[in-house]
């Protein structure tokens, strides 16, 4: 069996987030490594860096832009606020994004969907995106681990996996990334596939309130 199609471990904070975070600074959207001294702050790898407007960059302004609100949105609901003084270091920011959006892949769903309509210009003839979907899989790492994440479907033919929680696992996670490569490097399995909007019209989280225990 190769190691492709079982699950490798479990998490460790020491190796998936602390080594990580110590490592360098990481780009805002890839999550490739940029530089190698910690105390640089995260920006944009070379690739991701650049003044354009292909698919990719209007798709990663969308979801840079996404993520921050849901941060904003977390700190706001007092989840880890704690954390907020990690902040004025880059080391510290990076751990503190570890944390913040730790269990919270359900939820970014559910509050994002709206966002992800209006910012991706879903049904307006001009936009790139064909359509949003709401996928769940089983992490290639972190024994089969449940993650949910958006993946958006350009009218080129092309995939993004659209991850706005996935720094939970690490600063090397990506926050979009083409699907195929996403697939082939983190998913075990696919678990699920739905319409953009089900986790909100499911509802329950909303009247649950789990994330603010
Ligand atoms: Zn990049």
């Amino acid at each position: 069996m190769s190691t492709r199609n079982r699950p490798l471990r479990d998490f460790n904070e020491l190796q998936d987030f602390l080594l990580p975070a110590l490592a360098g600074s990481y780009c805002e959207i890839c999550g490739v490594r940029v530089t190698t001294d910690a105390s640089d702050w995260d920006l944009r790898c070379p690739a991701h860096s650049f003044v354009g407007l292909t698919e990719e960059m209007f798709v990663g302004a969308c979801a840079y832009r996404m993520q921050n609100i849901f941060r904003e949105h977390l700190i706001a609901l007092g989840r880890e606020s704690d954390y907020s003084l990690m902040r004025y270091s880059a080391v510290g920011e990076r751990l503190a994004d570890c944390r913040i959006f730790k269990n919270m892949c359900i939820y970014s769903l559910w509050h994002l969907a709206s966002c992800a309509r209006r910012f991706l210009l879903l049904g307006n003839p001009l936009s790139p995106v064909e359509e949003v979907f709401e996928v769940e899989i089983a992490t290639h790492a972190y024994l089969s681990y449940k993650h949910h994440l958006f993946v958006v479907a350009m009218r080129s033919g092309v995939a993004y996996a659209l991850d706005i929680t996935g720094v939970q696992f690490g600063p090397g996670w990506p926050l979009l990334k083409e699907w195929s490569a996403y697939r082939a490097e983190r998913v075990l399995r696919v678990l699920g596939c739905w319409p953009l909007g089900t986790q909100r019209r499911l509802g329950e989280f909303g009247r649950k309130r789990w994330w603010m225990r």
